[in-house]
């Protein structure tokens, strides 16, 4: 995508990976999906009332980090079941869907989570009424999943599987408990006490920062006031 730049680090240089063409800031690694992510923090958060209380980040990548960090305030959490996995970040040890019951509703201004909720075991609608729970009113999450997969239903139950080589054929990727299917945006929409949110990111957007059309989806859903 000849003009592009990354909006993380102002790199003009992308290459290909996992088979994605310009996918991968050849400056700051940063993925598709890092690169629309901070457009959407741009627009929906950083300049809002929840960008000043908890916000909650899940498996805070080394692209992202860094930024948020600078832009949010002493609420800024980060958060990973395996900590090791995040040496630039100073994370919190979580297990959900156990601990989401650590916390008290409404505990956090913001929730950010990308490509998480198909690693957490149980279903998925389980999870993200659980996260709506923990949102503040007013409060925003934000956060993108593989797919989700047009012409399918939601395939669960990874966990299951015995082997790694199992969950790779059936879910794409070892660690990987779910594919998210049509019913997924559903599912968001119907939760009660919020609505989802327009992202704002077009396709003009995404060939600006080298992704290509349609790709990297985020979702916004936000706690009624
Ligand atoms: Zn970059």
């Amino acid at each position: 995508m000849a003009g592009a730049q990354c909006n993380i680090c102002g790199g003009t240089e992308f290459e290909p990976f996992r088979g994605r063409p310009a996918e991968k800031c050849s400056t700051c690694g940063s993925l598709a999906r890092h690169r629309i992510g901070w457009a959407v923090y741009s627009r929906h958060l950083l300049d809002t009332d929840a960008a000043k209380g908890r916000v909650l980040h899940l498996a805070p990548e080394a692209a992202l980090y860094p930024l948020l960090r600078d832009a949010l305030h002493a609420g800024y959490i980060t958060a990973d079941p395996s900590p090791d996995t995040y040496p630039h970040a100073p994370c919190i040890r979580l297990f959900f869907p156990r601990d989401f019951d650590i916390f008290p509703d409404g505990y956090f201004s913001a929730i950010l989570h990308n490509h998480v909720l198909e690693h957490i075991p149980g279903h998925y609608g389980d999870h993200l009424r659980a996260f709506a729970r923990l949102l503040a009113p007013g409060g925003t999450m934000i956060f993108s999943v593989p797919g989700p997969y047009k012409g399918m239903q939601t395939r669960e139950g990874g966990e299951h599987l015995a082997t790694d080589a199992e969950r790779l054929e059936q879910f794409l990727q070892e660690d990987h408990f779910r594919l998210f299917g049509d019913d997924f945006i559903e599912t968001l929409r119907a939760l009660p006490g919020g609505a989802v949110v327009p992202d704002g990111i077009d396709d003009a957007i995404r060939a600006g920062v080298s992704v290509r059309p349609g790709k990297a989806p985020f979702f916004i859903w936000q706690r009624d006031g």
